[in-house]
């Protein structure tokens, strides 16, 4: 069977391009192996309609939603590779099995790399956490520390004291701050601490304190810090779609319409663009569901409602 559209991903990218292409009685296959980014923290924040819901609940409501349209074939799989074919595009999952659609559209998400930090990885998403967007709220008015990983870390460091008046910044021979950032980072109110962390202190997933290579420890409640990134699949590689190099990491090259330079190939949320979260991803997913389903009546699509 020749679908109209196979999605891989089914998380916040790939549920909102399907559910397009759902309701524009198309023939599509979605394709997910269980794996959202956000599936360490305990609660999303900020996404409409869904603050302070767990990741897990709204992707289970999303994608019930999904499945009630009778076009829609779910698989609970890995896609692991994907090749153009005549005018086709097929992809064959883990299990061996092939697929064949129209269109394709990659919403395979990112992962992400985080410093070797002794107990670092088991605190992420609770009290390690990547974005003061995302989870600032919940800490705001406690301890918070910010383990520098990029130069990018100056600018969270100036924003952090909007949650709090008590935030830390640990350069960690990544960053050595200009006489000008310094007394940006004094007059915000943050301290600057040089000494390189060596570990993280507390019960896990608790955080009390980060121990420094010095021998000193700093009391925490939080740390804020971030991470490279990389993509959770080689299927737009394989493909031989394009990239762009992002601040964490490559992501999938685009037009407006988040098509990506192989045509009729289409991508959306975290690896198809330089920053993340899941109300963006959501975005490009509606774009990109709205963008191949147009693709496959019109000869110059627009991309519109
Ligand atoms: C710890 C943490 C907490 C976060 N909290 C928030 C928050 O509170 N609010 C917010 O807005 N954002 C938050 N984010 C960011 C948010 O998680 C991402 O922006 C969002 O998940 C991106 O959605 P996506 O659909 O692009 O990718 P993902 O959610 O990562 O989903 C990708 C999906 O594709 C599947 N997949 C990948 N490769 C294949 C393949 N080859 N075959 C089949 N399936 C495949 C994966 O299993 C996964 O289900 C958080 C991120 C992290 C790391």
């Amino acid at each position: 069977m020749l679908h109209d559209a196979i999605i891989v991903g089914g998380s916040f990218a790939g549920l909102s391009a399907a559910i397009q292409l759902a309701r524009a009685r198309r023939r599509i296959l979605l394709v997910d192996s269980g794996q959202p980014r956000n599936r360490f923290a305990r609660s999303s924040h900020g996404f409409f309609g869904q603050d302070g819901e767990s990741p897990a609940a709204i992707l289970a409501h999303a994608r019930k939603q999904l499945l009630a349209y009778p076009t829609v074939q779910f698989v609970d799989g890995l896609a692991s590779h994907a090749r153009k074919v005549d005018r086709a595009f097929e992809i064959t999952l883990a299990t061996g099995e092939n697929h064949k659609a129209s269109r394709l559209i990659l919403a395979t998400g990112v992962v992400d790399e985080l410093a070797d930090l002794p107990g670092l990885r088991e605190r992420w998403g609770t009290t390690v956490l990547h974005c003061h967007y995302c989870h600032g709220y919940e800490v705001a008015s406690r301890r918070l520390g910010l383990l520098a990983t990029s130069e990018r870390s100056l600018q969270a460091a100036l924003l952090l004291p909007d949650w709090s008046d008590d935030v830390i910044l640990f350069t960690n021979g990544v960053l050595t701050p200009t006489d000008d950032q310094l007394a940006a980072l004094r007059a915000r109110g943050v301290r600057v601490e040089p000494a390189a962390v060596e570990a993280l202190l507390g019960p896990s997933p608790a955080i009390t304190g980060v121990k420094l290579r010095d021998g000193r420890s700093v009391p925490l409640d939080a740390l804020f810090t971030g991470s490279r990134t990389r993509m959770a699949s080689p299927l737009a590689e394989q493909l031989g779609c394009a990239f762009d190099d992002g601040p964490t990491g490559p992501y999938i090259r685009t037009d407006a319409s988040k098509q990506t330079t192989v045509p009729g190939v289409y991508a959306a949320g975290d690896a198809a663009r330089a920053n993340h979260n899941a109300s963006w991803a959501s975005a490009d997913g509606v774009t990109a569901g709205i963008s191949a389903h147009q693709s496959l009546v019109l000869p110059q699509p627009a991309c519109g409602g």
